[in-house]
């Protein structure tokens, strides 16, 4: 089963902690203080002021905000991809703000799967082997496997008949379902999607959603940034970025939005 409960995330496999429930609780990311600041030609500019952030194992979170409200800025800090001016980014017992480029890599591409509102599939490889390549770079399973992983991946997200495709001669919509099979090639725990159906027409935005949502049923934790309000408010929780800053009172861990999505329900 490729959508099972991830192992590697779950809360039997956290860092050893403070016993019983609280070590349960434990979050998978945690920002603290976490800033970023471009330098600018016009000089420096805050994209994120002092973010404290808790999301738990088996969150569906999403973030909303204005375009240059920061979403991405925070999706890169999560993902490695950029790194803060000051703060904190820790994922399960990693500082990601410390790790080397090296390590980063590697890190990333065995605990983070990254979805991109438009797709980033390599044109020139077939739907397959752009599922196969986070595992070739990992090394997480060996050759012989990584292609029927692949496969398998293809078929949960229906995907399966079109392998042998180059990117070209599938849909949006098709192409995004590869990426989010290409994000869980080496089952991470931890999917990070900006603006995922951004690019998408409202119903294949909400297939995908309801993937998301079976993803998060399996075990797996999602942070979203999204433009869709109407999706948001489905997930699980809702953060509010303005001008780099969240706002409203749903970023600590504990609160949650109300209305899960229904396959979500095995969701902490
Ligand atoms: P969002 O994803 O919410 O649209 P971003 O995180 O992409 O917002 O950007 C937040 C702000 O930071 C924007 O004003 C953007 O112009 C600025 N920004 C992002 N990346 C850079 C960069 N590499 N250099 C300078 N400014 C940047
Ligand atoms: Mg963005």
């Amino acid at each position: 089963m490729i959508l099972n409960r991830s192992r590697r995330g779950s809360a039997t496999t956290m860092p050893p902690g403070p016993s019983g429930d609280r070590a349960l609780a434990r979050p998978l990311v945690s920002l603290r203080g976490v800033t970023k600041c471009f330098v600018t030609p016009a000089g420096p500019f805050y994209a994120l002021r002092g973010i404290d952030l808790e999301i738990g194992q088996g969150g569906f979170v999403a973030v909303v905000g204005k375009s240059g409200s920061g979403k991405s800025t925070l999706i890169n800090m999560i993902a490695g991809i950029d790194r803060p001016t000051e703060g904190e980014v820790w994922v399960q017992d990693t500082p990601v703000h410390k790790l080397s480029e090296n390590r980063l890599a590697r890190w990333r591409g065995r605990t983070v799967g990254v979805v991109f509102q438009f797709f980033q599939l390599l044109p020139t490889l077939t739907v397959v082997e752009n599922v196969m390549l986070p595992m070739d770079f990992c090394h997480v399973h060996s050759p012989a496997e990584r292609r029927t992983r692949a496969m398998a991946l293809l078929s949960e997200v229906e995907m399966a008949e079109h392998a042998d495709k180059l990117p070209v001669a599938i849909s949006g919509g098709e192409q995004q379902r590869v990426a989010i099979a290409r994000a869980l090639a080496n089952d991470p725990p931890l999917v990070l999607a900006d603006e995922p159906t951004g690019n998408l027409d409202s119903k294949t935005a909400q297939a995908v959603f309801a993937l998301f949502a079976r993803l998060v049923a399996a075990g797996k934790t999602i942070l979203m940034a999204t433009h869709d309000l109407d999706l948001a408010a489905r997930a699980q929780r809702r953060l509010i970025l303005v001008d780099g800053e969240l706002v409203g009172g749903s970023s600590l861990a504990t609160v949650s939005m109300p209305g899960p999505p229904a396959a979500a329900e095995t969701a902490s």
